[in-house]
């Protein structure tokens, strides 16, 4: 599947904000967005108005990027969240969490999302005991998501997982870091989505 695999610092530059895509740098003074304030590319320092359509624009692609989607998926997870009862934008948020890279970046079995889909890729986690290597599969309530058996010794997980061993595990997710192992409690809600994106103007955006 197509991939940007461009700079990604660049991306939150675009954006004006901390996208977390590069794990430890993020948290560091070497941020790009602390250090370079303008938007990239010729005309960055000279953009200033910005229109209804694109801040709607802005919305869609900061949470396309935060969870490393392409726009056809994009699209995708966006009528399944129409057609799914209770908010659009809610729901579309809700799809979004649910992906296994993400599950995986959430229970700090990985440092970022972009790690993440890599180490899903590679067969590095089971979901419900099976090893499950597409990093698009929507976990459900009662699903069990765990670091491979084979994978536990691997010096790459050992030093991922203790690393970042401290970061908060969202409410919807019960983790048993000593294990590696979790499970999906319920589905996330709006209210567990702790990144900044306004998903009313993606709504906007798709519905014109
Ligand atoms: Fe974004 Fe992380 Fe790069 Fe900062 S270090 S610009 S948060 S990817």
């Amino acid at each position: 599947m197509a991939r940007y695999t461009g700079p990604v610092c660049r991306l939150c530059r675009r954006e004006g904000k901390k996208l977390f895509l590069k794990g430890d740098r993020c948290y560091s003074d070497k941020c790009a967005v602390g250090r370079r304030q303008s938007v990239p590319g010729q005309h960055g320092k000279s953009r200033k108005k910005v229109s209804e359509y694109g801040t709607q624009l802005r919305a869609k692609q900061t949470a396309r990027r935060y969870y490393g989607v392409m726009e056809n998926q994009m699209l995708k997870y966006f009528d399944m969240a129409e057609r799914m009862p209770g908010k659009t934008g809610e729901n579309l948020l809700s799809i979004l969490e649910r992906r296994l890279d993400n599950v995986v970046y959430r229970l700090g079995f990985a440092a970022s999302r972009k790690e993440a889909r890599q180490l899903v890729r590679h067969g590095h986690y089971t979901l419900n005991g099976k090893k499950a290597n597409i990093p698009s599969i929507l976990v459900k309530a009662g699903d069990v998501v765990s670091v491979a058996e084979g994978s536990r010794n691997s010096d790459k997980i050992k030093l991922v997982t203790e690393a970042n061993a401290s970061r908060p595990v969202p409410q919807w997710l019960d983790a048993d870091k000593n294990q590696l192992t979790a499970k999906v409690v319920r589905l996330p809600a709006r209210e567990d989505v702790d990144m900044d994106i306004e998903e009313q103007q993606i709504v906007e955006f798709y519905s014109k």
